[in-house]
């Protein structure tokens, strides 16, 4: 495969965008790069596409392991969401082409990879880059929840950070587009709600969940609700089991905002935008949504 080496940078001058073509794409249109990670179901490379030589990120699905699995309906759901979703925190999904044997997703490249492996390298993150990374999940969630899409499972792996290290989501293969309540189980367990854990109806409100847990587990390095077993940790959500440990130092606002997104009954977790208003995101988030050390 030929290497692609064109610069990220590149892609901001050049005024080609490969969702402005509405043409069928294939395989042929692109330069193969390196690889940039590998997933459940095929791996996503660096790519170029050779006319307007923008640079993407091609996921590569083998149909063969997507079949017969409701993985197929679930990647449907994905390119329908993504690819209607704008946002500058929200990854895009440019097109998708399939052959024989693939699925294709050309997807907008998150230059510096995945948060959950920064945060690992970190073991934990401070409160400025805490913030800032909470203030722009909320203000991509409330582009999703205005376009009635709940994504349903916000955690440190389905999210990437730009070439400025801006924050973006990513995997919308468990969002659903909703104008009723839902009830099916799905999601990451450390990060379900309360509801959800007891198969209950589910709205919105589970992503204002999610962002407490994650705002959490940025501060102290792991998931709230953290238990030896699943069926402990079912019994910690249900029960709001939330305890601050002593180390590492946490403030009090933050830990007032964790407090009223953990909250049981969904309809009393504090609304985005007032997420936004919360005073330690004021003082801590970088308005630009990229944290500088
Ligand atoms: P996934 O199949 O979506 O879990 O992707 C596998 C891995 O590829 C991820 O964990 C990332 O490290 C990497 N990756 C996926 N999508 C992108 C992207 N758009 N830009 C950069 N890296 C990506």
């Amino acid at each position: 495969m030929p290497s692609s080496r064109v610069s990220v940078q590149d892609n901001e001058e050049r005024s080609c965008d490969a969702s402005s073509q509405k043409k069928h794409w294939k395989l042929a249109d692109f330069d193969i790069g390196r690889p940039l990670g590998r997933g459940k179901f095929g791996n996503v490379y660096l790519a170029r596409e050779k006319k307007s030589k923008y640079i993407v990120a091609l996921k590569v699905l083998f149909k063969k392991q997507l079949q017969g699995s409701y993985v197929e309906h679930q990647l449907r759901r994905e390119i329908e969401i993504q690819s209607h979703l704008r946002h500058p925190n929200i990854l895009r999904l440019y097109g998708y082409f399939y052959d024989e044997n693939c699925v294709y997703l050309i997807l907008e490249y998150a230059a510096r990879g995945e948060v959950y492996k920064e945060l690992q390298r970190q073991k934990v993150f401070n409160e400025r880059r805490t913030a800032t990374y909470i203030a722009s999940l909320t203000n991509a969630l409330i582009h999703c929840h205005e376009k009635h899409v709940i994504h349903r499972d916000i955690k440190p792996e389905n999210l990437l950070l730009g070439f400025k290290g801006e924050l973006k989501i990513a995997d919308f293969g468990w969002s659903v587009h909703t104008f009723n309540k839902r009830k099916t189980m799905c999601g990451t367990l450390d990060y379900l709600p309360p509801e959800m854990v007891e198969s209950k109806e589910h709205d919105a409100g589970v992503d204002i969940w999610s962002l407490g847990v994650l705002c959490y587990e940025f501060l102290y390095g792991r998931a709230p609700f953290e238990a030896p077993g699943h069926t402990d940790t079912y019994k910690r959500i249900i029960r709001i089991d939330l305890k601050f440990p002593a180390q590492p130092v946490v403030s009090h606002q933050a830990k007032d905002l964790i407090s009223k997104l953990l909250v049981k009954d969904s309809a009393q977790r504090l609304p985005l935008k007032q997420v936004l208003l919360h005073p330690w995101i004021v003082a801590n988030a970088d308005p630009s949504g990229v944290y500088k050390d």
